[in-house]
This record gives structure tokens, C-alpha cells and sequence, in this order.
């Protein structure tokens, strides 16, 4: 009896500390989505805008409220119903919580290499397709035992063979309209290695977002990565085309897939309770009153201004940061590796990590 009662109390205090681990890491990035929209949902100078919309009642329809937290939610969702309230979410600069791109270019390579190799190398200051020199965080985790061929990588841009050096760190980077060669080969993945060379073209160099999730999906479901990186593109695409109508519905449908997404993992005993997701943007863009939200880059102000939001076990469930706090992109890195139980280290500086946990 005394035997029973003491496994019982030792499966009672050891199993839930147990799920409070991460083992297995999702990141994803919206690339340029402003935190305008992430916090206050849809803007009502860009809705209005003919210049800029060309689905003004739909738009209204789906997405407008009087409040910025009921438009936000319309918006995202996911982000709103689920990650803010059980996770965090940073980067409401009218609440004081400040994200910022430490780089200072605040456009798209620049910022991915700040994200995956904690550091703000000011040398890099192209989107060119350049083997990227600086070791990134998920090279360095598929090289810690149980990692070994378990990060992926999935983006649309076709620029991410370059930024994470593909060819040097030895992880899986399917991008812009390459087939999907490696790991299970199931029906799906055929289908999706036909589509997207039969969908109609978005932009020379980039796929569209649904068939790179759905890569992404079907890899994971067959291959269980432990760490997985999905790189979305269109919200920056369709806002450099003024297109703030399809530049909302790239965002809305995005967070409707990651609400799949997080869904599919609680039914999946490999990722159930074991798995944090963490999603972030590359940079920020311009105003909407001032008619640059079309825009990044260091001439345009203020759009090193980023957000980033997280969710999952050991991840406190602190919600929406309301203090007055500073963050960095640099700081991702560290944070990326902390959460799986590593020390990032490399030839360049890293930042430190976010604290996340309790
Ligand atoms: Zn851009």
C-alpha cells in the first residue's frame, strides 16, 4: 500500500512538471505585418482608402469595430482568443511595450539574420542571395543530440537558402517554388509539389503563403520535426502593392492557420503539451496617416518598431504586456535555444534571451 501511494504521488508531481518542458519549437514569421494591426486591428484611414482598398464593405463587414481590442480579434483570432491568453504577446507600443529590430536596415534579410543568429551585423544590408557567414540558432540546435535532422524550414521568399546558409548548416530549407524532396513523400506532398507550379504566379521568387504552409503541415505531420520554422511573405508583398485589402486578408488568413495549427498539435501525442510556438516579424512598416505604411527601410521612421507573441508549455500565461518594457530581435535567437535548453553560442555575439517562463 505504502509502495502504491508513493508511485501515485510520484506520477502526480513528476508527469505535469514534465509537460511543462518544451521539447519541440514552431516559429513563425509574418514578413513586414505591422504591430498597428497585430494590436489594434484594421486600420480605418487604410480601409477607407480607394487609393489603397478595393473591398472597402467586405473589409468593414469582416473586420471593422468601434474598439481597437474587438477589431484586433476579428483580425486575429488565434492571436487573440487563444495566444493572449494563454501566452504573451509584446510589442503594444501604445501601452509602452517596445519590440524593436536592433539592425539598422529594417528590411528583410537584415532582419532574418537578427532573428536566427542573435546578432545585428550592420554588414549584412542586402536581400541578395548571399551565403549568410554567421552561424544561426537552428543550425546550432540540429547539431545537439535528438536534433539531428529534426529542423525544418519552410518560407516562401526563395532568399532563405542563403540567409540560413542551407548549405553550410545542413537543415532541410524548402523555399519559394522548390519541391519538397526530402522526408516522407506521401500523396500530399506529390499534390503540393504539382499545385504550386500550376497556381497562378504571385511574385518571380516567392510562393504563395497557403501552399508553404501547407508544406510545412504536411512535413510535420508526417516527418515530426522538433523544431520547425514556417516563413510566411504576403503581408509585405501586397503592401508594397498599396493593396491593404489583400495585405488584411494575408494576415487574417495566416492566423487562421496557425489556429489549425496549434489545434492539430494537441491531437498529436509527439507535440501535445511538449510543444511552444513563437511568431514574429522581420521588421516593421510606415504610417498610415503619413502614406508610408507601404514602406520599410531605414528612410522610412519609426518601422524598426516589431511585436512578437509565444505559446506553449513553461511559457507564462501572462498575456498582453501592458508594462513599459524594451525588447530587441537579437534577443530571439538566445530565446529560440533557451526554450529547448541550450546555450546558443557562436563566433559572433548573441543577446541575451527573453524571459518567458515563470
Ligand atoms: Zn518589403
Amino acid at each position: 500500500m505504502k509502495i502504491n501511494l508513493s508511485f501515485f504521488f510520484l506520477l502526480a508531481f513528476t508527469v505535469p512538471v514534465f509537460c511543462q518542458k518544451t521539447e519541440n519549437l514552431i516559429i513563425v514569421t509574418y514578413d513586414g505585418l505591422r504591430w498597428q494591426e497585430v494590436f489594434t486591428g484594421v486600420d480605418s484611414t487604410l480601409m477607407n482608402s480607394k487609393d489603397y482598398n478595393q473591398h472597402k464593405a467586405q473589409m468593414e463587414k469582416e473586420f471593422w469595430a468601434e474598439t481597437p481590442e474587438q477589431r484586433r480579434e476579428k483580425l486575429f483570432p488565434f492571436f487573440w482568443k487563444t495566444v493572449a491568453k494563454q501566452g504573451q504577446m509584446h510589442g503594444n507600443r501604445n501601452l509602452g511595450s517596445f519590440v524593436n529590430n536592433a539592425n539598422p536596415h529594417w528590411f528583410s534579410y537584415p532582419g532574418y539574420n537578427e532573428i536566427f543568429t542573435g546578432y545585428p551585423d550592420s554588414l549584412v544590408n542586402s536581400n541578395d542571395k548571399i551565403e549568410n557567414r554567421h552561424e544561426n540558432v537552428l543550425e546550432f540546435i540540429a547539431k545537439q543530440k535528438g536534433f539531428e535532422g529534426k529542423v525544418a524550414a519552410f518560407s516562401s521568399w526563395d532568399v532563405f537558402p542563403y540567409i540560413l546558409n542551407e548549405k553550410r548548416s545542413n537543415i532541410l530549407v524548402n523555399a519559394g517554388n522548390e519541391d519538397l524532396t526530402q522526408g516522407t513523400i506521401n500523396d500530399d506532398i506529390r499534390l503540393l509539389n504539382q499545385l504550386q507550379h500550376e497556381a497562378p504566379k504571385l511574385i518571380d521568387g516567392i510562393r504563395w503563403d497557403f501552399l508553404t504552409y501547407r508544406f510545412a503541415f504536411e512535413y510535420l505531420k508526417a516527418n515530426h520535426p522538433r523544431v520547425l520554422y514556417i516563413s510566411l511573405d504576403e503581408t509585405d508583398d501586397f503592401a508594397h502593392e498599396g493593396r491593404y485589402d489583400f495585405y488584411i486578408n494575408a494576415a487574417h488568413e495566416t492566423d487562421r492557420r496557425l489556429g489549425e495549427l496549434w489545434q492539430y498539435l494537441q491531437t498529436d501525442p509527439f507535440y501535445a503539451g511538449k510543444t511552444t510556438m513563437f511568431f514574429t516579424t522581420d521588421h516593421g512598416r510606415g504610417d498610415a496617416d503619413k502614406k508610408t505604411w507601404r514602406d520599410h527601410g531605414s528612410k522610412i521612421p519609426d518601422c524598426s518598431g516589431i511585436w512578437f507573441a509565444a505559446i506553449g508549455p513553461g511559457i507564462q500565461a501572462s498575456g498582453e504586456s501592458k508594462v513599459k518594457e524594451q525588447f530587441w530581435q537579437k534577443q530571439f535567437a538566445q530565446t529560440f535555444a533557451g526554450l529547448l535548453g541550450f546555450d546558443f553560442k557562436a563566433a559572433h555575439p548573441i543577446a541575451e534571451a527573453v524571459l518567458l517562463k515563470k
